[in-house]
This record gives C-alpha cells, structure tokens and sequence, in this order.
C-alpha cells in the first residue's frame, strides 16, 4: 500500500496519469501581459482563457503541474459550491444567489465542453452523481429539490429511500438528490490536458518555480522566483493552500484543509452488488464518504477532513473501517493506494474571486467544490483583465476575511469536530429510528402473516370437514345402493330360484299323486311322511314378505283331499 503525499502524488493516479511533458523552471526575466502563480485547476483555467484571448501569460508552479489538489481529487463535476445555497441565500438574497448558482453551473459546462473540444485523452466522463441522506428528513429534501427546480431552474431529482438502497444497498442510507447532468472525470489527466491546451494556445508554463516575493505597488508587478524574474501588467495568485509568503493579505485568509483517499484492491462482483449506481456518490454529512466506482471493481474513496496538514498515521485503516461501516456485505476490503490532499477555505466557505488591489487577482479557496468553481473563475477573470468584464463583482459579498492563522486552524478544527458530533448525534438517531420502524414494520408484518395463517388453516379445517360429511354421504349413498342391489340381486336369485322348485313340486304332486294312485291300486311305498319333508323343504326358501303363495301345500291339500276322496 503506497501512502503517498509527495512530489509524484498518489500512485493510483500516477499509474493513471496520461504521458506529460517535463517543463523546465524559470532561468530568466521574462515580460507579459499576465503572471499566473500556481498552477492547479483554477491557474491552469485562467491562463488559457487569457492566452485564447490573444494575452501574453507565464504560469508559476513551486512544484509540478496538478501535484496537490488538483490532481489528487474524486473528480465529482457537479454545480454549486462548499457552502450550502441556503446560506448563500440568506446572505446575499435570493436574486444574487440564483446568479451565483448559475456561474457555477456554467463551471459544469465549461469543463464538458473543454473535454470534448480538446479532445484530452484518458478523462472518461461519466454522468450522474448521488448526494445522499444518512438521516431521515424527507420533507427537508423535498423542500430543498422543489426550491432548486423553481427558483434555480437546477436539473436535480429526490430519490426516496427504497430507490436509493435499491442501487446503493447500504442500510446507512435515506433519500437522496440526484444530479443526471453531473459527472466525473480523472482530474490528473484533465489538468494535464488544460495545461496543454494553454500551451498549445501560447501560454508558458514554468514547473518548479516557486513565486518567491511580489512587488505590487507599481502599474508593472514584478515576481521573484529563484532564478528569475517575471513583470506583469496583471498578476493572478492562484496558489491555493499553499501560496505562502508571497502575498499575505490573501494567504492569511486561506484556511488549508486535508481531505483523505484511497483506492481499494480489486473486489470482484461482490462490489457491483454492492454499489449498483455507476455515478458518484457523496454523503451530506460534514467531511463525509464520497465515492465511486474505478477500473471496473475497485472503489475509489474519500472521506473526512482536517486542519492537519500532513496524512494521519492508520489512514488506510480508518478507510477502510469507513467502507465496512457503510457496507459490511464487501468484508475486510484490502486498500492498495491512500492519500491525503490539501484544499483551501474561505471562512465563509466560498471562493475568493476577484481584484484584491488594481492589477492583483485572486482565485482561490474552492474548498472541495473546486473542479467546476475554479472553471468558473478562471473564464470571470480571464474575461474581467481582458475585457473589463465585472461579473466577478457578484462575489464581492464574500471578502477576505482573516482566517485567524494558527488559532483559527484550531478553532476551525474543533467547530469541524463539533459538527461532525451533531452529524454523528443526529445519524444515530436516524439509525435508531429506522431501525425502530423497520422492527415495527417486522412485527406488523409477522401479525398479519399469522393472521394470514390462521385464516387459511381455518379455510382448510372447514374445506377437509366439508369433503369428509360429503365422502361420508356419498359413502352412505353407495352403501344404500349396494344394498338395494344386493336386495334386488337376492330377490332376483330367489325368484329364479322359486321357477325350477315349483316344477320341482309340481313333478313331486305327480309323484304324489301317482303313488297314491298305486297305493290306491294296492302299491306299497313312502307313505305320508316322505311326501310331507319333500314338499317342506321348497316352502322354507322364500323370502319374508314375498307375495309368491306356496303352491305345493294348496296342491298337497288338493291331492289329499283327492286321495281322501278316492
Ligand atoms: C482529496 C480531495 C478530493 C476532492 N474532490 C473534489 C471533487 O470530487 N470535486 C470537486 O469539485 N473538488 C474536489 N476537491 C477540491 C478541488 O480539488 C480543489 O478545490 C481544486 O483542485 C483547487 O484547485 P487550485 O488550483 O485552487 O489549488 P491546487 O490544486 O492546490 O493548486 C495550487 C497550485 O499552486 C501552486 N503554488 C502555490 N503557491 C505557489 C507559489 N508561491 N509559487 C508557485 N506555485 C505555487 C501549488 O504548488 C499548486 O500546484 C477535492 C480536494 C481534495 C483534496
């Protein structure tokens, strides 16, 4: 894991970075139009717009082109600015404010078309970014997108919170605004692309070159550098955090803070799971996570701030337990670059822009709202030298204001601890809250599926007992049947069986009568007693109630009234 913060800047971005050419220092006096201290987003902006404009300029860089902010950003491209445009309302009003939203929304723009126009290489924009909520406040959020869509004509959307873990799922996360017409880009690769841009249109760019010392008192400044001296009729200080001693009155007003990175090792399909939305995501909390996707399965993130200059020891760590905390599901994620970068502020948070003294500029304190806003400014101030174009008066209200030097560092730092407190209060509140209502949710939920299945068991009880009475019925039925068919077949099999026996009687009343024919003709024989079990036996068989009469006793009766006659 390389920790770097120096001279190369991050190693991620370094393994990223475009093929840029070595620019030599300063060896030598030189004479322009417009001498640009820094060179970062914003001089970098400024120059080429002063050199488009067909301007002599010359760029100081103490170091190398992009090396500290600049070139080590999330690269999120989005309009506004570090503070939030409810202030900005409530100091200059509303009619000021959407002016100001605008500039900074034009920054947007000027970035898109610089990429397209220029054609610089290895930039990939991507569109889309995701400011999330980690409390609930769906009425604030819905307050603030329909006062931006009114009042501000902004291109933003409110995301309720389903939507929202529906591609970030994270149970940290509540509603969210989202911004289709933002995006993001490799900030290294489009410094270096701005930087060739000036150049290419005649501007020169001096790397380790510090500005050393600055006489602004007459109509020709003169910056010293070590081995050089530059006279101009304009000087712009675009030094950011680090402009140092070379103009005090702006520097002292700078209050440098470090934002912290870091690029994780490859994590597979488990991130895309995890973090479905291809945007950028931040959060609203004060020094909060703010991230994105990179080379397909790592995470590129930042989070929180301070008035420390140099990176913390454990940065990786604490990065790393900032992801697990927002999303447990990715495991131990290995971090294989961290860094630190350092932005400037204003202490009302919003950029300084401006003429500090006739012919000294300044552009600066972007805080972390600097890829647009230094656009922004660099096209106010380019435009404001070259043709007297006063929209950088609308900043007017945000001044230099002392930052305090080394107190103030410190009381700027315990008021980032004290918010970062009230920001932690408040989340776990929210979190306490959620995870109230999605237990009482749970619960409501498990009633109404025992209610559920208590009804259905009931459904099922009443549809078993109802089959049951009619299989029972139908069983009776079939019985009542058989045994009316068994009735029918017996009586059936009795009538059949009556049919030989009366022929069978009758042929014994023969018998009958022949022997008593024979006895009466002096025959022996049975006598009495066998024609009487003869003719017995048939009569027994007949069913109870059958309406057939016994024929053979009638007949028997006949032939002994017959045989008494003879
Ligand atoms: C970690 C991190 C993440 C960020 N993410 C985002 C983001 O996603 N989106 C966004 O909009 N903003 C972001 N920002 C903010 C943004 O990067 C800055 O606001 C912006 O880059 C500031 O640009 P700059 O040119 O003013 O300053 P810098 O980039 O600091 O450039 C100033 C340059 O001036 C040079 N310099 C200073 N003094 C002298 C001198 N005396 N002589 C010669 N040269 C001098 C320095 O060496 C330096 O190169 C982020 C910042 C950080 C630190």
């Amino acid at each position: 894991m390389a920790e770097a913060g120096g001279i190369d800047g991050p190693k991620w971005y370094a393994e990223t970075t475009v093929a840029a050419p070595e620019r030599a220092p300063l060896v030598q006096d030189a004479d322009v139009d417009v001498c640009v201290i820094g060179g970062g987003l914003a001089g970098l902006t400024v120059a080429r717009e002063i050199v488009r404009a067909g301007w002599s300029v010359v760029v100081l860089e103490a170091k190398k082109i992009a090396w500290n902010a600049s070139g080590r950003n999330a690269g999120f491209v989005a309009p506004g600015f570090s503070e939030r445009i409810e202030n900005i309302i409530e100091r200059v009003g509303l009619s000021r404010a959407k002016q100001l939203w605008a500039l900074s929304a034009d920054g947007v723009e000027y970035v898109r078309a610089t990429i397209r126009e220029t054609g610089m290489p290895g930039v990939t924009a991507a569109d889309g970014r995701l400011i999330v909520l980690r409390r609930n406040a769906e009425d604030e959020l819905l307050r603030h997108v329909a006062m931006m869509r009114v009042d501000f004509g902004a291109r933003l959307d409110a995301w309720p919170t389903e939507q929202v873990r529906e591609v970030l799922r994270s149970e940290r996360y509540f509603q969210a605004v989202h911004l289709p017409g933002a995006f993001r880009i490799h900030p290294r690769n489009y410094a270096l692309g701005l930087a060739a841009a000036a150049e290419q249109a005649g501007a020169r760019i001096f790397e380790d070159t510090p500005a050393l010392a600055m006489d602004s008192a007459g109509v020709r400044k003169r910056v010293d550098t070590p081995k050089g001296r530059v006279r101009a009729g304009h000087v712009v200080l675009a030094g950011g955090a680090h402009l140092g001693s070379v103009f005090r009155a702006v520097s002292e007003t700078l209050l440098p803070v470090s934002s912290y990175m870091a690029v994780t090792a490859p994590l597979g399909e488990a991130l895309g799971d995890a973090v479905r939305y291809r945007g950028s995501v931040s959060d609203t909390r004060r020094g909060g996570d703010y991230y994105r996707i990179v080379d397909g399965d790592r995470l590129l993130w930042g989070s929180g701030i301070s008035t420390r200059i140099s990176a913390p020891r454990g940065l990786a760590g604490s990065i790393e337990r900032d992801i697990r905390d927002v999303y447990p599901q990715l495991g131990a994620v290995k971090i294989d670059h961290a860094w630190s970068g350092l932005m400037s502020y204003a202490v009302h948070k919003m950029p300084l822009i401006g003429e500090v003294m006739p012919g000294v500029w300044v552009t600066g304190a972007f805080g972390g709202h600097g890829i647009n806003t230094t656009a922004m400014a660099g096209d106010v101030i380019a435009s404001a030298i070259v043709a007297g174009d006063d929209r950088w008066r609308l900043f007017s209200a945000y001044e230099l204001v002392w930052t305090g030097g080394a107190w103030g560092r410190a009381a700027a730092q315990i008021l980032f601890w004290a918010r970062r407190l009230q920001d932690a209060v408040a989340e776990g509140l929210a979190q306490r809250r959620d995870t109230a209502r999605r237990r009482a949710v749970q619960q409501a939920a498990h009633e109404a599926a025992e209610r559920e299945r208590r009804a259905t068991e009931a459904v099922q009880r009443r549809a078993a007992e109802e089959a049951a009475r009619a299989a029972a019925e139908e069983s009776a039925e079939r019985f009542a049947a058989a045994q009316r068919n068994a009735a029918e077949r017996a009586h059936q099999a009795a009538v059949q069986a009556k049919q030989p026996r009366r022929i069978a009687d009758t042929v014994a009343a023969h018998k009958v009568e022949l022997l008593r024919a024979a006895r009466a003709a002096g025959g022996g024989g049975g006598g009495e007693a066998d024609l009487g079990n003869e003719a017995g036996h048939g009569f027994e068989t007949a069913p109870a109630g059958s309406e057939e009469k016994p024929a053979a006793p009638r007949q028997l009766s006949k032939s002994r009234r017959k045989a008494k006659r003879t």
